[in-house]
């Protein structure tokens, strides 16, 4: 009688017919290798090389498919941690089926493998593809938490290729959006599909995702992602999945990456800006934008500049009460005076262009320092609303 598939898996599990083949990632600006995905492949007594296409479908259809992940698992582990040996710290990414949602243990068993090979499960990446958001939606959130939890990378995999909702991209708490090779065509010369892909790199930003672009195979594609701000680059136009000596080799011998090229030219005029908060940061670790007709506020802040628990958004009257508090108790007038809202709207009203006071601050550290406070007001060119943003220089 025929052997069923799952059947043929085990087998070829047991005499180590399955191997992990690893494909890498680039780094979309410098071109260096920063990472790879594992992925298998049947390696047949004749030699023949079986693509999981050809039965990982098929295994899919029950839980049968996990011994698969977690073999390949293991020799990804291996390689973590002969690279690792060899002075390359490097992340490997691993496809896990939407039938980990289920498994009581998932967790444990992750951990069992990757800690006998004593290394930082941040150098474990856990895919999990886009449709496994849909068909375990209720348990797949707390899921992705607790991998995290565990300090375990985590990966939506083909995003875009299926019908998943932003809502769930909205909700996981994942650090890496893999861009389905569907979403692009073979120039990037589309409009329609350009807006849709700058959406969604532009969203993964602001959610705080990286952002890998899978199937890239042309110049045009990695020319136009380049200027979306995609972090990683995954495709035939720079490498095809290789087996582990090949890979190995790449990495440790040959990962020079390529010239960048000019980046105001790349990424002109969203990377421009960035540029210039970093410039602007170097001297004014807080900015505060606020609309004093709608009463509002935002700051962006230094990374390592400490403020004392101010909400990063919220109401500008409250602001001012809370930094007036932080305030030497004799310069608490001056502050509340220069700052307050109706003030600052009769300073506008009289013409001026800025408003500035000097003030000893009390730091998260417990020392005063003097700051520089300065308002200047803008102009947004399609509402009236008075709109200011301030810059925090802190002395000594
Ligand atoms: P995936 O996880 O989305 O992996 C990316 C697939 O895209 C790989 O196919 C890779 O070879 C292919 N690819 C990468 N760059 C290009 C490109 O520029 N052009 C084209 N045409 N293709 C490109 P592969 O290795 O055949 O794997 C296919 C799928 O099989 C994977 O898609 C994944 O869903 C599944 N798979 C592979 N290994 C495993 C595994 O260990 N466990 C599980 N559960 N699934 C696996
Ligand atoms: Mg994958
Ligand atoms: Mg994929």
């Amino acid at each position: 009688m025929d052997k069923t598939i799952e059947e043929s898996i085990a087998e070829a599990i047991e005499k180590k017919e399955l191997q992990a083949y690893y494909q890498p990632k680039y780094d979309a600006i410098t071109g260096k290798i920063v990472g790879a995905e594992a992925l298998v492949r049947w390696i047949k007594e004749s030699g023949d090389v079986i693509p999981p296409v050809l039965f990982i479908p098929a295994l899919e259809q029950t839980d049968a498919v996990n011994q698969v992940d977690w073999c390949i698992l293991e020799q990804a582990c291996a390689t973590v941690l002969e690279l690792r040996e060899q002075g390359v710290k490097m992340q490997l990414s691993i496809n896990f089926s939407r039938w980990h949602v289920k498994e009581t243990d998932f967790l444990e068993k992750l951990n069992t493998i990757v800690d006998r090979y004593h290394i930082p499960h941040k150098y474990v990446e856990v895919e999990i593809t886009e449709s496994a958001l849909i068909s375990e939606s209720e348990k797949i959130l707390g899921w992705v938490k607790e991998i995290r939890d565990a300090e375990y990378s985590v990966a939506i995999d083909d995003f875009g290729s299926g019908l998943s909702s932003l809502q769930f991209v909205k909700d996981i708490p994942a650090d890496v959006l893999k861009i389905d090779r569907s979403l692009l065509s073979g120039n990037c010369e589309n409009e329609k599909e350009r807006i849709v892909l700058e959406s969604i790199f532009y969203f993964s930003k602001r959610l705080n995702m990286k952002t890998v672009a899978e199937g890239v195979e042309t110049q045009e594609q990695l020319g136009f992602l380049r200027t979306c701000s995609c972090d990683q680059i995954q495709g035939f136009i720079f490498a095809k999945p290789m087996p582990k000596e090949e890979f190995r080799q790449l990495v440790i011998e040959k990962n020079d990456g390529m010239d960048a090229g000019d980046i105001l030219q790349i990424q002109a005029p969203s990377g421009a800006a960035k540029l210039l908060m970093d410039a602007v940061f170097m001297k004014y670790p807080l900015v505060i934008f606020a609309n004093l007709t709608r009463n509002s506020y935002y700051m962006m802040v230094y990374d390592n500049f400490s403020t004392t628990s101010c909400p990063s958004a919220g109401v500008f009257d409250e602001l001012i009460e809370h930094g007036t508090a932080t305030m030497h108790p004799e310069d608490r007038d001056i502050f509340r005076m220069t700052f307050n809202r109706r003030n600052l709207l009769r300073a506008y009203e009289q013409g001026r262009e800025s408003v500035t006071a000097i003030t000893r601050q009390l730091g998260d550290d417990g020392i005063y320092r003097e700051v520089e406070t300065s308002d200047f007001f803008v102009k947004h060119p399609s509402v009236d609303d008075v709109l200011t943003i301030t810059l925090c220089d802190v002395r000594g």
